[in-house]
């Protein structure tokens, strides 16, 4: 049996310290626990890495304080539009959904198109429909609407009227939850899921549904689930860059990783990631002010952060 391992994150656009209550804080690192041990659960019990980033998923997209699912940001209309994905390693098999509306739990509707449909990437309103078919929760759009989603709202759209945009924080325009594991048999499984960034066009997909941009996983190399301004993660291929350095140029997982966060820095965003190797080493490397993301290794403690300091919770 190959080492266990599962790594997730909350986006890289996590608030200042000061703008939430120590207790929420509290709450957002509790619920990144939740999502932890839901996967380990079912790696420990010799479940799949495919089950289980799935699982690590929806507890992110069922948590007010991830831009996924419930909470998710709001389009320049104030409605909500999903994108998600979900690959597995051992077969190269994916499904997508991008721009969905009435599906609660996005990343479940990912997993039906991999293993219901012969597509990979299903859009808006048909998404929804064959979600619906398949028997997963509808909702109305107005479930997913938290408070803290619609001040962001008001405050970019005060900011495009003032002309100060560029000015505005990671963490008022964007974010995305993701998951990557290793399981007991040596797959790799990732997967994402976002409602994209604050006042973003109706219509626009970022990198989430996107195979190779936002999620890639690849027996014997890695899996990698990214969050960041998507468009850039497009042009760059940043998931697949990741797994090619390794697979070609042989880098380490630590190396390809900062690597790809690099050269997407250079486009001046914030970028952020979740990947293991084949291996079951997990980074979560970011280069923003901070990053939801947690950890369980070998040692089976569970790890969570949004900024610098590193909480040990419970074990798992
Ligand atoms: N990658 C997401 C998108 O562009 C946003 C994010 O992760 O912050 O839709």
């Amino acid at each position: 049996m190959t080492p266990l391992a599962i790594g997730i994150h909350g986006g890289c656009g996590t608030l200042a310290p000061e703008l939430l209550s120590d207790k929420e804080w509290a709450e957002t690192r509790a619920h990144l626990g939740d999502s932890l041990r839901a996967a380990w659960k079912i790696l420990s019990a010799g479940g799949s890495a495919l089950d289980a980033v799935e699982a690590a998923v929806v507890v992110m997209e069922d948590s007010p304080h991830f831009n996924a699912g419930y909470g998710a940001a709001l389009t320049e209309s104030s409605e909500h539009e999903h994108d998600a994905s979900i690959m597995n390693g051992e077969t190269l098999a994916a499904g997508a959904v991008c721009a969905t509306r009435r599906i609660r739990n996005p990343i479940r509707a990912a997993r039906a198109v991999m293993e219901k449909s012969d597509s990979v990437l299903l859009a808006g309103s048909a998404a929804d429909d064959f979600a619906a078919r398949m028997g997963l929760e509808r909702v109305e759009n107005s479930y997913f609407t938290t408070e803290r989603r619609v001040k962001a709202l008001a405050s970019l759209k005060a900011r495009k009227a003032r002309g100060t945009i560029a000015l505005a924080s990671e963490a008022e325009k964007h974010g995305t939850v993701g998951a990557v594991a290793l399981d007991g048999r040596g797959n790799l499984a990732a997967a994402t899921s976002t409602g994209g960034f604050n006042n973003k066009p109706v219509g626009r997909v970022g990198d989430s549904p996107i195979i190779g941009a936002g999620t890639y996983a690849r027996n014997g190399v890695c899996a990698v689930s990214g969050t960041g301004q998507g468009e850039i993660f497009i042009r760059r291929v940043a998931a697949y860059d990741v797994a090619a350095r390794m697979h070609y140029a042989r880098q380490t997982l630590d190396e390809a990783t900062a690597a790809v966060i690099e050269t997407l820095g250079s486009h001046k965003i914030g970028a952020g990631m979740a990947a293991v190797d084949a291996g079951g080493r997990v980074v979560v490397p970011f280069n923003t002010l901070g990053m939801a993301r947690g950890w369980i290794g070998a040692d089976g403690i569970v790890h969570v952060a949004t900024h610098r300091d590193v909480h040990r919770l419970s074990a798992a």
